[in-house]
């Protein structure tokens, strides 16, 4: 193929100038998301490092060259901090400063002045190893994250990796000046592949930014931030349609409502802080007691709903006072106890609606408050 490598170089760049413009505006902007950040800063340097590359041949050569082999490494970094933004708030950059600044060193080491492959097997081998992190990065998201277009990044990835394997394998074997090398691993073949997977990467990473957004929406509309509990409208949506699933398989199941005891108290002596820790300990040890079918929310102040389907009163109380038990034992970081809790407890009844039985739980708790706190009453 006679396709010149500095019109193939021009062409990427200007279509990596469109692809990172209209990802920063369509994608970041309306997201916002940590993901479209990483890749938006990461295109901005896979296109100064091709820039670079542009001064291949002139008088600039000897620091452009170096510079592009680095920033086109610290590129690959940033795709690696977009990938693992799915998963993890952990970002790489300090152990990605190492191929970086390796990649560097083996550049200005050799002939960057006459040699545009100086330093080029130790550039080629961090590409492949960082495309192989990303792909591995990708390929390990859980169930619960993007996945469908995660998983088609991780092979682009793979095949990224695997290209610049072979790119380095054919640098060492037959040199960067071979006919060889240059048919299947030179610039005009890593070029053209380049562009076909920047193109698809934007648009897969576009894709899985706006899906990462909408969950995080989801999540934070549904979810209560201090505990991570479910919030009263998330635990009215879910309960609503699981009262729906039990009157129809005639299932039993039971309603709680707890009230952390003399509450105020706890803000009034000890800080608003410790009152919050209170709140969430009292949250992870009905997490710990709970099983995963059970719906636990926080539902106002230092008020608590729960809904166990297929428990009976009997079994609800026991759980109660399991909570009521753990909590007995835990101290917070002050060194003072945890308050006590008091529950109203209703056997769910499919001819009532959520709302009757959430009045029922609210009397029975009331109840529990007048004669004393601190104990279970059933409805
Ligand atoms: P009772 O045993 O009758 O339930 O008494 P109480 O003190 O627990 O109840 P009260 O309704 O008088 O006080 C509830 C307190 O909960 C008042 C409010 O400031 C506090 N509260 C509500 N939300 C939060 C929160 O997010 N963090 C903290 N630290 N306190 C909160
Ligand atoms: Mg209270
Ligand atoms: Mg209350």
């Amino acid at each position: 193929m006679g396709l010149d490598v500095l019109s193939l170089r021009v062409a990427f760049v200007i279509t990596a100038v469109i692809m990172a413009a209209l990802f920063y505006f369509i994608s970041f902007r309306s997201t916002r998301s940590a993901y479209s950040r990483w890749w938006c800063l990461s295109l901005v340097l896979f296109l100064a490092g091709s820039s670079g590359f542009l001064l291949n041949g002139t008088d600039h050569q000897v620091w452009a060259n170096p510079a592009g082999n680095t920033l086109t490494v610290a590129g690959c970094v940033l795709a690696w901090a977009a990938a693992r933004s799915l998963r993890t708030t952990v970002r790489p950059l300090r152990l990605g400063a190492v191929p970086v600044l390796v990649t560097l060193a083996a550049a200005v080491a050799g002939d960057p002045a006459h040699d545009t492959w100086s330093g080029g097997a130790v550039f080629l081998l961090c590409m492949a190893s960082l495309f192989a992190v990303i792909a591995t990065d990708l390929w390990r998201l859980d169930r619960g994250d993007p996945e469908a277009a995660a998983r088609w990044l991780a092979v682009l990835a793979a095949l990224s990796s695997v290209f610049y394997v072979g790119r380095c394998g054919g640098f060492l074997a037959w040199g960067p000046h071979s006919d060889r090398f240059q048919t299947w691993f030179g610039s005009q073949p890593t070029i053209l592949l380049n562009l076909v997977f920047l193109i698809a990467v934007c648009f897969t990473m576009s894709a899985l930014s706006t899906e990462q957004s909408l969950r995080d929406l989801q999540r934070r509309a549904t979810h209560d931030a201090l505990t991570g509990l479910l919030n009263r409208d998330g635990f009215e949506r879910l309960a609503t349609a699981e009262l729906a699933r039990l009157r129809r398989s005639r299932s039993s199941g039971s309603l709680l409502l707890a009230d952390l005891d003399q509450f105020k108290a706890i803000n009034d002596t000890q800080g608003h802080a410790v009152g919050d820790e209170a709140l969430r300990r009292f949250a992870e040890v009905c997490m710990r007691v709970g099983r995963s079918t059970d719906l636990i929310a926080r539902y106002g102040g230092e008020e608590f709903a729960v809904l166990l389907p297929g428990a009976d009163l009997d079994r609800a109380a026991e759980a109660a006072g399991r909570v009521a038990d753990a909590l007995r034992r835990t101290t917070l970081s002050v060194g003072i106890a945890m308050p006590t809790v008091s529950w109203g407890i209703v056997a769910i009844d499919p001819d009532r609606t959520l709302e009757e039985l959430l009045l029922a739980a609210d009397q029975a708790l009331y109840d529990a408050k007048q004669q004393g706190r601190d104990r279970v009453v059933r409805r």
